[in-house]
């Protein structure tokens, strides 16, 4: 049975980084028909908090993945909030101290670094084993000085290797493992001893996560190999996949503080969460040669962890717009509809939920620009125009030029005549603007444009005409005329 984890620590805005590493834990359960946990890694507690927990869970919620188990779901092998599990993690560090595997240190942080300071350039950097094996008498005189002691492993001598299911055979001499703390002085347990013990008790199979936690894997896999050794478990090791650093601006990890970097302007931004997932998905992994363009059930479908490129994807905003944009495209007129109200609601253009004026409203405009936004945050610059009232149109210095008052009298005269449709408005226009006045198209519509819009860009605007209704059309070219 395939059993996967995302364990990400609840102190802030989610990393695309951590979406695609979500989404790829999601993507390889789901191939599978395995189980995806879910697990609060919440042991810091002056960085973590509830709200951000939530958050978290919100946000993967409204990326539409989902997992088995996890804090407010349960499943066997709970809690999955690790503050929850202190008593676990103090009964696993007592086995492993008993046994040997880990030992109390009572060198202070300065004796550490001033004794690496001694050391050749280039010798192992991390901690020398000085306290490996005290004698009983050592220990009371550190004690008797009112040292407390921090836990650490005991790293055998030898190589770590393994077959990592994106790099292949990665080892590292036991020399370059240093024995790392696992507990605190104060008896709180670090990330070196709940992740792994938690991904051992939780059955976790494989673990797929980024690159830049790829340094804890050999003192994860001697944890394994102990946790099995004092019974906690039967000593089953996963397997580990590194995915590749995803690379922003000038060829620096992309960080959640860097532009682009964060889930949450994605989300204001008006990317639809399929096409943010599909544009992540591409960041170390294709589909296929010649498509990219692919729905989260078909890449579930498709998904190969042994396909992922080990080397560093860039992040490219340019795409990502283009494969939001075809997702959009790919959206039924009721469903686009549906995903723009929150949009427009936030811009105060209408209510949420919409009244059934401004349902009709956003059916009828739906058409017009659902070729045209690339986020859904552009319908309302789009097509705002089309929901305020006339007297909130507004235009800038010089929108228009001298002539245009001549123009915008003759349309306005047309249009007060017209049956008021888009082809009729059109006939009208032309036979009024290019015809009567001898202007060139551009001339003649930009102006009655810039009127009835506020804008130069628009949705085609015959359509957008008809839609704003005679009344309206007219009372903005007055306005603009005045
Ligand atoms: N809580 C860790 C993080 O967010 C998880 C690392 C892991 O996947 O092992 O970086």
């Amino acid at each position: 049975e395939v059993r996967v984890r995302f364990c990400p620590s609840p102190t802030g805005n989610l990393h695309v980084g951590g979406v695609r590493t979500a989404l790829f834990n999601w993507a390889f359960a789901r191939h599978y028909g395995g189980t995806l946990v879910l697990r609060v890694e919440d042991t810091d507690a002056e960085r973590s908090t509830r709200e951000s927990e939530q958050y978290l869970i919100d946000s993967l919620k409204w990326l539409g993945l989902d997992w088995d188990e996890g804090p407010e779901v349960g499943g066997p092998d709970g809690p999955y909030r690790q503050s929850e599990r202190f008593d676990i993690y103090r009964e696993v560090a007592t086995k492993l101290l008993d046994g040997g595997y880990a030992y109390e240190c009572y060198c202070t942080t300065a004796e550490v670094e001033e004794r690496a300071k001694l050391r050749p350039k280039g010798a192992p950097s991390g901690y020398d084993g000085f306290c490996r094996d005290l004698s009983e008498d050592q220990r009371a005189a550190f004690l008797a000085e009112g040292r407390k002691p921090v836990l650490r492993m005991r790293i055998p001598d030898g190589e770590i290797a393994f077959d990592d299911l994106v790099r292949g055979p990665v080892s590292f001499s036991s020399e370059y493992v240093p024995d790392y703390v696992i507990v605190r002085a104060n008896g709180h347990p670090l990330y070196t001893l709940v992740n792994p013990v938690d991904d051992a008790l939780m059955r976790i199979t494989h673990v797929l996560r980024g690159e830049d936690l790829l340094s804890s894997t050999p003192r994860q896999l001697i944890m394994y190999t102990a946790l099995g050794a004092v019974g906690v478990t039967d000593g089953t090791v996963p397997r580990f996949g590194h995915l590749p650093f995803v690379m922003g601006e000038g060829n620096k990890k992309l960080s959640k503080r860097d532009t682009g970097g964060g889930l949450d302007e994605y989300r204001k931004a008006g990317y639809l969460p399929e096409g943010l997932l599909n544009y992540l998905a591409l960041l170390g992994w294709a589909i296929a040669d010649d498509r990219d363009v692919f729905s989260k059930e078909e890449m579930a479908q498709a998904f190969d962890i042994r396909r992922v490129n080990s080397s560093a994807s860039r992040f490219d905003p340019k795409k990502a717009l283009a494969i939001n944009a075809s997702h959009i495209r790919m959206l039924g007129h009721d469903e686009l509809a549906a995903a723009l109200v929150p949009y427009l609601a936030e811009a105060g253009l209408i209510s949420d939920p919409p009244t059934d004026a401004e349902q009709q409203l956003l059916s009828a405009t739906v058409p017009l620009i659902n070729e045209r936004i690339n986020t859904l945050a552009e319908a309302v610059s789009m097509a705002g125009f089309l929901f305020v009232a006339d007297d909130r149109i507004e235009y800038s210095e010089g929108a228009f030029k001298p002539a245009d008052a001549e123009t915008l009298a003759a349309a306005q005269a047309a249009l007060s005549e017209v049956e008021f449709d888009h082809a009729s408005i059109e006939m009208a226009l032309r036979t009024a603007l290019v015809d009567g006045l001898g202007l060139k198209p551009r001339n003649a519509f930009g102006p009655v444009r810039t009127a009835v819009t506020g804008s130069k860009i628009s949705p085609p605007l015959f359509e957008s005409l008809e839609l704003l209704g005679r009344e309206s059309a007219l009372a903005r070219i007055d306005r603009a005329i005045a």
